[in-house]
């Protein structure tokens, strides 16, 4: 096998990123120059982004590694008869979706057996037994549109036009779009009227390369109860270190400024028009602070009867549809009965925690970014819950300082959890907290994951401290794309 050598594969599985994979017979010529290779032909594993499960296809190597390479889509021969027609037209070059036109059912089992697959994997658990336990996936009943919250760069093309839409998968190269499938339709006629005024004010995108240039992204959120909308500007330009005195502080960010604002604000639902000024050169999207140009700090939604305001530099779950039968089952796992003390690590603006908090005796929740504290902290007290109350700080300094600490201020006792709740980013949980965790002798510990891989990892170290798998719930916040969350519950092993 060697580059650009064109080869016809059916595909048999499906890779984690969502491509297909097919075996060929062949060996590439490094593998035969290696003492070490079998000698003769070998099944050659092909991974070929777009192809799904079932279709017979010709592909062009384009990277040919020992015993596997990367090949390019050329031709469907025979289609698998799990692909739809896609409902965007950019679906195979945008980087947003990755399996958009596989069957929605089809997506569903993909992404219960990639979590069955890691937890016995990785996790070391036995497969008789994850399948006794695991609930069905919960599904989207309408799979499309779903997503509050988008975040579209810009950049200039070829010709030199200004576009935004989405990068092509494992690049920066933006694929120029305006109406993503799974946003909301709002988010075109922010974009439109953008492009405009910048066209109009000759207002430059961002260029990574050289750091130059005004506009890097714009944050757009919506929420699907209150029809509230906030827009946010990620500009090149200074924080407030800079503040122009003469304005009292008041920064005119953009030439003719008010001109944008004014189009926004017709806007139905407008409510929060801010800009966040970003200059470092980074692959992260948001600056550190932000400044409202137009209307509120925030706009406010609901997840079942709690109400959130939520600011532009907060997490907030991108799918409310699923983030309710996501905490639904958090809810339901965490078995509360009024009793408990209860802490949510990772909570984001405390959206989890005022949920358990309801229920519980006591919540004390963990989150790193000071906004979201903020946010936390104000949305206890817009809803009127007085049991909840909010760490700055990682949880993995938090929860263990605050262990020791109690032990100090308490000689002869141990600080206790009856319930702990856990909702990490993908690189999950360091083993310093799940130690505190364990001493702290929760019963439960319900763990909400992004990523199954380091969720597995985690659960072993817990099933190696006392506590067993009892449950998994597998949700599906991201159809058409390969990222899925999970629900966990672990359970002590009584002594
Ligand atoms: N439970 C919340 C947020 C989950 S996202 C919700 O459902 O809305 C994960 C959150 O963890 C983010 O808010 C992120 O800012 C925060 N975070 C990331 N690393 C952290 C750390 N080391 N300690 C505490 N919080 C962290």
């Amino acid at each position: 096998m060697q580059k650009n050598e064109v080869v016809t594969v059916t595909i048999e599985d499906i890779g984690v990123n969502g491509e297909g994979i097919g075996r060929v017979n062949g060996y590439t010529q490094r593998a035969h120059r290696n003492a070490c290779a079998p000698r003769g032909e070998l099944m050659y594993t092909l991974f070929i982004k777009d192809s799904m499960i079932g279709d017979v296809v010709e592909a062009k190597i384009i990277k040919a590694k020992k015993s596997y390479g990367y090949a390019r889509l050329m031709k469907i021969l025979t289609p698998s008869k799990y692909r739809v027609q896609p409902k965007c037209e950019f679906a195979r070059k945008c980087g947003g979706c990755q399996i958009q036109e596989m069957a929605y059912a089809q997506q569903l089992a993909f992404k219960q057996r990639k979590v069955k697959q890691n937890l016995e994997r990785i996790g070391g658990f036995d497969a008789e037994y994850l399948e006794q336990i695991m609930e069905p996936i919960q599904g989207m009943e309408e799979p499309f549109g779903y997503r509050n919250k988008a975040q579209f760069p810009f950049g200039t093309d070829k010709q030199g036009n200004i576009i935004t839409g989405f990068y092509a998968e494992r690049t920066h190269d933006i694929v120029f779009h305006t109406d993503c499938a799974l946003g909301v339709p709002v988010n075109r006629e922010i974009l439109e009227l953008t492009l405009q005024f910048m066209r109009k004010h000759h207002i430059s995108a961002y260029d990574e390369k050289t750091g130059q240039g005004d506009l890097r992204h714009v944050l757009i959120r919506y929420g699907f109860t209150t029809k509230e909308i906030m827009v946010c500007f990620v500009l090149n330009r200074a924080g407030k270190r800079n503040f122009d005195r003469r304005t009292k502080g008041k920064r005119v960010w953009l030439p003719a400024q008010d001109e944008l604002v004014k189009a926004l604000a017709k806007i139905p639902g407008m409510t929060s028009i801010s800009v966040s000024p970003h200059t470092e050169k980074s692959n992260v999207i948001m600056g550190d602070s932000f400044e409202v140009i137009w209307g509120q700090p925030y706009i406010t939604d609901y997840i079942g009867k709690v109400k959130y305001q939520i600011s532009p530099l907060s997490f907030y779950q991108v799918n409310p549809v699923q983030t309710e039968k996501l905490y639904g089952c958090a809810l339901e796992y965490a078995n509360l009965h009024g009793t408990e003390t209860v802490w949510d690590l990772y909570c984001g603006i405390g959206t989890i925690s005022l949920i358990l908090a309801q229920r519980a005796k006591q919540v004390y929740g963990v989150e790193i970014v000071p906004q979201a504290v903020a946010d936390a902290r104000n949305n206890a007290k817009i809803n009127g819950i007085k049991n909840a109350e909010f760490y700055e700080g990682r949880a993995e300094d938090v929860l263990p300082n605050y262990y020791a600490q109690f032990a100090k201020s308490h000689p002869g006792q141990q600080a206790r959890a009856d319930v702990i709740v856990v909702d990490p980013p993908r690189k999950g949980c360091e083993e310093s907290l799940l130690q505190t965790m364990v001493e702290m002798k929760a019963e439960r510990i319900v763990y909400v994951s992004c990523d199954s891989a380091t969720l597995a990892r985690d659960l072993k170290y817990l099933c190696g401290e006392g506590y067993e798998l009892k449950k998994v719930q597998v949700v599906d916040m991201f159809p058409m794309t390969v990222h899925v969350e999970t629900v966990v519950l672990m359970s002590k092993v009584k002594e």
